[in-house]
């Protein structure tokens, strides 16, 4: 087994361990520990190459800390990347060894789950660290409160360009996997039309509404877009095409490319940013963590509304977008938990 830092003047600490025994070959990056010990899970792809690895644990751990300081939770960034196939690679003796590679960094970085990983692996890695998150008894997926924070956001919004709530309002949901199944359930609940999109085509089985090909849902004649599956939606290409006043879904670092908040907001389009939508699963983590307070999870869920309204009131008086606005707040909570 071996273990090496990888030096990078924007993260804390970055370390690549290979364990020949188990085939682990993974990365852990620490970000930031202003606010609390890094927090972020543990995905599991088969990557082109390491350095398609690394770039993720960097991009990802990054989000993490924005993330858990505009949701107001003592928490910093990390994330763990495991360089395998999940369906042919993922043993129990790799877990284990990821386990003990979290364990090393003594607290520092917590697991959880991700893309390629379940609450079973977090469970099997937590056999050999008491680092992990996400596994409490009595919580299920904590994917549900991420899905009733994207709702929160979108009501919020929507409530803002129109004065009404979501029902009668159309609402297109790219991906639908753990987030964008239970973010459909909720819509539906509330009266909303659905058009949904997957490129798996059993994915939107068992959900009422209309199904349009992966190509088509980001330009669906719509008021609400509501990204769910992958990053980099949001570019260059795509935004001229959408119709809908409010994008606001679940996916991770929706935007392409540096300009592309900017080309959203030229178009009138409100964005809701990402990692402020999607914080609901990290918040659920941060109360498993400290005793399970099902009604405290609630109410710091419905908080996200009023966060998003913050965004939205800042970024009509100062003219920035509102992903430069909630990544000034953030910054704004990180320089003050150094002072
Ligand atoms: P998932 O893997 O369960 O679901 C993603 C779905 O998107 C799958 O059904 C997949 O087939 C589909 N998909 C992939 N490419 C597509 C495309 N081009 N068009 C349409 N559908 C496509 O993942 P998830 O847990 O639901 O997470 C979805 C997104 O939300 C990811 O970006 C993830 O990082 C982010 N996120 C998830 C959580 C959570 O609690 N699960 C929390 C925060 C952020």
């Amino acid at each position: 087994m071996n273990t090496f830092d990888h030096p990078d003047t924007d993260h804390e600490l970055v370390q690549w361990r290979h364990d020949p025994a188990t085939g682990l070959n993974a990365f852990i990056a620490i970000h930031d520990r202003s606010l609390g010990p890094a927090i972020g899970g543990c995905r599991i792809l088969p990557y082109s190459s390491r350095e398609a690895a690394l770039q993720d644990v960097l991009r990802l751990s990054r989000g993490m800390t924005f993330k858990c300081a505009i949701a107001g939770i003592p928490y910093g960034g990390g994330k763990a990347v495991i360089i395998a196939e999940p369906s042919r690679d993922k043993t129990t003796a790799l877990l284990h060894a990821m386990g003990r590679f979290v364990d090393d960094l003594n607290g520092k970085y917590i697991t959880s789950f991700d893309s390629g990983t379940t609450l079973a692996d977090v469970r099997t890695i937590g056999e050999v660290t008491p680092h992990v998150g996400g596994i409490a008894d009595g919580f299920d997926n904590a994917s549900q409160s991420t899905a009733e924070g994207v709702f929160t956001c979108m009501a919020a919004g929507w409530r803002h360009l129109t004065g009404a709530d979501l029902a009668g309002a159309s609402v297109a949901i790219q991906g639908m996997g753990q987030v964008g199944r239970r973010l459909a359930a909720l819509l539906y609940q509330a009266g909303a039309r659905l058009i949904l999109s997957d490129v798996d085509p059993l994915a939107c089985d068992g959900i009422d509404g209309e199904i349009v090909a992966p190509e088509r849902i980001h330009n669906a004649d719509v008021d609400i877009f509501a990204p769910c599956a992958l990053g980099g939606v949001l570019s260059r290409e795509t935004i001229p095409e959408i119709s809908a006043r409010l994008i606001c879904g679940g996916a991770n670092n929706q935007l392409a490319a540096t300009g592309d908040a900017e080309r959203i907001r030229d178009r009138g389009i409100l964005y809701c940013p990402d990692y402020l939508a999607n914080a609901g699963g990290i918040i659920e983590l941060h109360y498993q963590r400290g005793g399970g307070d099902r009604a405290a999870l609630h109410r710091h869920l419905a908080s996200l509304a009023d966060t998003l309204q913050h965004v939205i009131d800042e970024a009509q008086e100062s003219g920035a977008t509102t992903a430069a606005v909630a990544d000034a707040i953030a910054m704004r909570r990180i320089g003050a938990a150094r002072l």
